[in-house]
This record gives structure tokens, sequence and C-alpha cells, in this order.
């Protein structure tokens, strides 16, 4: 855990080793360990000064996330952080030098630690990073982060590194004052020590400068006009952008106002309570358990089929080099693979290169690739029409127009060309998998790759499988995921997989409230506020309502009469069929897009969806569109379309933008409680329609007292 060794000068050595992990993290026992080897290097007479190190490349990656996420006891919780404040405290008052060799990343509690020292020296490492992801969690620093950072920088400087959770380089760090001198990597113990010869030569106590007579915040404290200022705009600008959702930045705000307000030990019992109320928070459970493990596994492929060779992708074949086609080619490039990009004709096929091309010459543009790179880059696309380029491929995905028959076309060609054991992948978005394998010889090697727009930028994948898609192609169908940096999921085929069903009732639910007579504008603001990047009607504008329409004709046609139809359908026809306001696309939709000024809501709304006089609460507006979600998506699980709840949440938060402080619709059930969340379900089933029944599945989980996560 940590090895201690004094040397012949009486320099201590506290080197960090967190036995079986790559990095050292923080927690009880790393933390006990940490203090009880720094009490030891204190007491000891012989000991003149102290180093603290880390064995592995990196320093401290952070506090033990594991162990917040099932933190359930406040006062335990509490306590344990003054202990490690006050033990933290006792170091940095000790009198002796104490210096930190920095050879890596520092993060979060890592970072911490560090500030805890009098000294600090950093490897010129162009990998490390230096900074507090805390709030990225839900979380704050609690070990004193917000506390020591502001009076050694001021406040100013790492206010927006504090609530924003940026990673500064090494050179940044040193520029900002976090971190003392920088010195070419390997040297840096030697430099810590060199310091600390100094310091023990130099004969006097070694005090943090806030433990100095007359110490000063840097740039003033909470009482100068221009930081108030800056915290009163600050705390207003997150408002807005948030809508008081993320409670974690507002408490940074707060452990800065109130905090440097006073000395450093009232500061950090400020700091203890308000990291205590985070830690437990449900907000900050939520986001560690979907975007940190629940990411983590999706990232490792910990759902791929066992016992499959890993598979890596040489050469890939692209079919339709349209929007999709152009993203999906620049995200395989961009990973080292081969791509062979078909469209109908040679020119159609160089558009789509041209695309990726042009992307690329942004990135140069602005400094953020060179120019030999973006060519290598464009190197590997391949422009044709010709199906015989696409032997050798691993695998083919097809992103052509979503025509059954198009589609079955192409399917065939491939085939004729590529190896039997090739994967051939449709990345359509609405038309079943296994439906489409029928025009495959190997339906086993038929798979879906679900991509978002745009492809090149959209982090998830939705994977689907068709009814005869084996393990096999799923498995190498994650390699290539993994491979091109992005996070799949795993769902079974069904109308509209998992992403588009759901995501389709939050749009739904937005038009049906304005059939209702609810004001337009409050349908936009609620579903801001409840968290969502886009109010309902403006996606549906953005979507295009008119492919909402032909979506939902469809689904008639082929449902016959198992059809179960939705309020938006009648919303949909009328704005499409008679109206002919198709969204964005045709400059009129629910909003009007003006050549010459912002978007605004169409007043023609008020004399087809007239606003009744009494309007329901923005807080019962926001639990419908977040509620029709949630009660879609046990559906989808109930139906085995889904496989794991986990692959909900980030599918949810990936794909469509679902409010990662939430978790997920299924964390946001979690949070709720199983059992308030069928009484919420029963009670806007009866007010606003089946479409909010309560799920079986749910009714069991709540009567057998089942959850969807442990924590
Ligand atoms: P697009 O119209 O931009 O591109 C389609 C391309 O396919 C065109 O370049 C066209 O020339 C080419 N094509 C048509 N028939 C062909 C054939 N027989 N052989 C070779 N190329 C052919 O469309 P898009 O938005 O890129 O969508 C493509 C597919 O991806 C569709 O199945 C769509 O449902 C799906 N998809 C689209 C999105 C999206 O947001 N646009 C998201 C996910 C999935």
């Amino acid at each position: 855990m940590l090895n201690y060794s004094v040397d012949a000068d009486g320099i201590a050595t506290l080197e960090w080793d967190y036995p079986g992990k790559s990095q050292n993290i923080l927690n009880t026992a790393s933390l006990d360990a940490y203090f009880t080897a720094c009490a030891k290097a204190v007491a000891d007479p012989a000991v003149k000064g102290i180093l603290v190190c880390s064995a592995k490349k990196d320093f401290i990656a952070g506090g033990d996330l594991e162990m917040l996420l099932k933190a359930d006891n406040a006062k335990e919780f509490h306590a344990g952080i003054v202990k490690s404040h006050h033990a933290m405290r006792a170091l940095e008052k000790c009198g002796k030098p104490v210096a930190v060799a920095l050879g890596g990343s520092a993060l979060g509690g890592g970072l911490e630690v560090a500030l805890g020292c009098h000294y600090r020296v950093a490897a010129d490492n162009s990998k490390a990073r230096y900074g507090f992801p805390e709030v990225t969690l839900g979380l704050l620093p609690g070990a004193g982060g917000t506390q020591r950072t502001p009076r050694l920088v001021g406040v100013m400087a790492c206010a927006q590194m504090l609530t924003e959770g940026k990673r500064l380089k090494v050179s940044e760090a040193a520029k900002m004052g976090l971190i003392n001198a920088v010195v070419p990597a390997g040297e840096e113990r030697a430099a810590a020590k060199k310091w600390l010869l100094e310091q023990i030569a130099a004969g006097q106590p070694v005090l943090q400068p806030w433990d100095k007579k007359g110490y000063k915040i840097p740039g003033g404290g909470p009482s100068n006009p221009g930081i108030a200022q800056m915290m009163m705009a600050g705390n207003a600008m997150l408002r807005e952008k948030t809508y008081n959702n993320y409670p974690a930045p507002k408490h940074i705000f707060s452990c800065l106002y109130e905090g440097l307000a006073t000395d450093i030990d009232s500061g950090l019992a400020i700091e203890a309570r308000y990291f205590t109320n985070l830690a437990l928070s449900k907000v900050a459970k939520s986001m560690i358990r979907s975007l940190f493990f629940g990411m983590q596994d999706a990232n490792k492929l910990s759902s791929r089929p066992a016992g499959v060779p890993e598979q890596k992708f040489t050469k890939i074949g692209m079919l339709g080099a349209g929007m999709m086609g152009a993203g999906i080619a620049m995200s395989t490039s961009t990973a080292g693979i081969e791509v062979v990009l078909l469209d109908t004709t040679q020119e159609a096929a160089e558009k789509g290169k041209a695309y990726a091309v042009a992307q690329w010459a942004k990135m140069v543009s602005k400094g953020r690739m060179t120019a030999d790179a973006a060519a290598a880059l464009a190197a590997r696309i391949h422009p044709t029409a010709d199906y015989a380029k696409l032997d050798g491929c691993e695998l083919v995905i097809e992103a052509v127009f979503e025509k059954r028959e198009i589609k079955a076309d192409v399917t065939k060609k491939t085939e004729a060309v590529i190896a039997a054991n090739a994967i051939f992948a449709s990345n359509t978005s609405t038309l079943p998998i296994t439906g489409l394998a029928e025009a495959s010889v190997r339906p086993a090697n038929f798979i879906g790759l679900h991509f978002f727009s745009p492809a090149e930028k959209m982090p998830l994948v939705e994977i689907i499988m068709g009814k005869a898609t084996s393990d096999e192609t799923l498995a190498r169908s994650m390699d290539y995921v993994k491979a091109i940096g992005k996070t799949p999921i795993v769902v079974n085929d069904s109308r509209g997989f998992y992403t588009s069903r759901v995501f389709g009732t939050y749009v739904s639910e937005g038009m049906a409230l304005l059939q209702e007579g609810v004001a337009p504008a409050l349908i936009d603001k609620a579903g801001l506020m409840s968290g969502m990047p886009v109010g309902p009607l403006s996606l549906a504008d953005e979507v295009a309502i008119d492919l909402i329409y032909k979506v939902a004709a469809q689904t008639k046609i082929d449902l016959g009469s198992a059809y179960v139809p939705r309020a938006s359908d009648a919303v949909a026809s009328l704005m499409v069929e008679k109206l002919k306001r198709l969204g964005r696309k045709s400059s009129a939709g629910f909003y009007d897009y003006p050549t010459d000024g912002p978007k605004h809501l169409w007043p023609g709304l008020a004399e087809h969806f007239p606003v009744k006089a009494e309007q329901p609460s923005v807080e019962s507006i926001i639990e419908r569109l977040i509620m029709v979600q949630s009660v879609e998506t046990v559906r989808c699980l109930e139906e085995n379309v889904l496989r794991a709840p986990i692959d909900a949440d980030i599918g949810a938060i990936l794909g469509w933008g679902y409010p990662p402080f939430r978790g997920g619709p299924l964390g946001t059930l979690h949070s709720l409680g199983i059992k308030q969340a069928v009484a919420d379900c029963d009670r806007l089933a009866a007010t606003n329609g089946p479409r909010f029944a309560t799920p079986k599945r749910l009714r069991e989980m709540a009567e057998k007292g089942e959850k969807f996560f442990p924590v």
C-alpha cells in the first residue's frame, strides 16, 4: 500500500503503491496507511524532511468510487472526511518540509494529497493530467481541494477548473501555480529531495502559504468586489445552463464563497459538509453508476460473448457514402482501418470522402491535427462504385437509403464478394434486422450496427441482434466498435430497437401536451428544465415532423389492427398533411426559422392548438416527459429488447442526451424507489392514458423488493 524508508540524509520517502491495481486510489485503507506513515515520519526525530511519491507511473488517480457509491451513512462518512482533513493539516503544520514528486497524473484526491504538501515537482510528461474531475460525477474535491487550490492560485484562476472538471497539462498546471517546478521525466524525485535538503539547511520551519502570518488569498477573497461579481455571474450562468439539476458545481461555488471568507480550518469544515451532502446524494450515485462504472463495463466489452478470439480489423467496406456512411468511414479511418467507401457512382463515393477530407482540413486549420495526419487518414478511404473492391473486407456496413429492396440488393451484391466469415452489418434506423437478414445467405453473420448522427462524433453504437445473429458475430462486431473508440450497447431486434423507440416517446409526449392545450413555450422549457438537451417540439422540428409521420404510417401498415395510436399521430398528420410544416428542413415546423434572425415559435400554432386557460405545473410536465421514457424502457426490458438495465441508461445518455444526473431512464426509477415508481405510473396512467400503465415487470419488482441496480 505504502512503502516507507528513511535515507542517510534524514529524508523519509513515502511511496504510494496500491496493491493489485495499475493506479493508486484513495480509500479508507490507503489513506490510513498514508496518514500513519506521515505521523511516523513527523514523530521520528531522525526524519528531517518528507518525500511523497508513487511507485506507479501516475501519482494517484483519485478516490475509490466503489466506496463512494456504497457510502450510505452520512455521520460515518462525514467523520471519515474530517479525520482526513485533520491528518492533512497535521502534516502541513508539522514544521518539517514535505515535497511531492509527481511522475504522472494527479487527479481528484490525488491532486489534493499533493496540495497538502509544501512543494510539488512534476515530471515533464505530456501524458500527465492535473485536475479535479469530481464535478463530472456529481461530487466535489472533498479532501481540501476547494480550499487549498484557491488559497494557492486565487479564486479567479481555479473556479472554472473546479466547477467544470477541466484536466490540465503539466505546463498549464505549472503556469497556474499548482505545481512549483517541472523537471525532465525521471528527475522529479531528485529535484524534490534537493528542495527538501535546501529547506533543512535553511533551518526554518516550513509552512503552507495560508499558515504564514499576514497571508492573503491571491487576487482577494469573496469580499473583493471583482471576485464577488465573478461568483454572482458564475452562479447565474450555472443556473441558466443546468436549471439547478446539478448540485455539485453549486456546492463548489458555496465552498469557495463561504470557505474563503474564513480561515482554512473553518473552510475545510464547510467543505466536509457540502462533500458529505453530495456524496450521499442520488445524483452523485446515479452519475457514478452510469457514467463511471456502466461506461467502464461497456467500454471493456464486459457483455462480449466469451470464447471468441478477438478480431483485429484491417479493412472494412462502407456501402453508401451519404451523411452516415461518410461519418462512419471517418471514425474507422481514424482507428487506422482501411475503408472501401462504395456508392452508386464513383462521384457519389468521392463526395462522401470529400466530406471527411473537409472535416479533417478544418481540424488542421484549427491546429488540432497536422496536415500529414489528415493526409494519412484520407489515404485510408478508398471511394469506389465497384463491388469487387470489397474483397478482403472483414466487415461491411451498409448505410444506403432506408428502403428494404435497396438494402436487400446491396446485401446480395456484397455477399457475392466477401469471405464466408465476414460480417455484414446494417445501419438501418427503423427496419427490423431479422427481416433485412432474409436477403442474406448467412444470417448468422448479419447484425445491426446503429450509429447516431453525426456518426464521426457521436459515441454510441446500438448493436442489434437479429433472430439468427450468432454470438460470434456479436463478439467480433463489439471488437470493431471498441476499435473505433465508440461505446456499444447490445439489444435484441424489435421495431425502433431501443433508442429510437424510447427517444420517440419524449417527442411524442411533447406533441400530446400540445394537443391538450399546453402552451408550446412551456412544453419546450419544461423539456430543458428536465435536463434534456432540447425541448420536445424543437426536437420534432430537428428530426423532421414528416419523418415522425412516415414512421408512424409504416408502423400502422406493418402492425395492422395491433397498432396503438399515439397522441402525436394527430398532431403530426395535421402538421404534415394540412399545414405542410415539416420541421427545420422546410424552415417551418413548430417553429419558424427566419433567415435573418433566431428561430421562434410559429404564431399559427395558437390557432390549431388553442392554449387552455389553466396550465399544468412545470413539475407535472417534467414528470410526464421523463416518466414516459422510463415506462417504455421497462417495457423494452420486459420484452427482452434490452438485455441489461445498464445498457438502457448508457444508451439513453450517449444516444439522445438523456440527463446524466438522473442516471438514465431506469436510474430515474431506481432513484424514486420501485414502489414509488409503481404508484407514480398508476397515477399517471389514470390521468393521461395507458402509455403510462405500470409494466408488469415493475409491479413484480415492487412486490418482490427487487431493484434494477444493487446501489
Ligand atoms: P443519405 O441519403 O445521406 O445517404 C445514403 C447514401 O446511400 C447516398 O449517398 C446514396 O447515393 C447511397 N445509396 C443509395 N442506394 C445505394 C446503393 N444501391 N448502393 C450504394 N449506395 C447507395 O442517408 P443517411 O442519412 O446517411 O442514412 C443512411 C442509412 O443510415 C439509412 O438506413 C438511415 O436510416 C440510417 N441512419 C440514419 C441516421 C441519420 O440520422 N441520418 C441515423 C442512424 C441511421
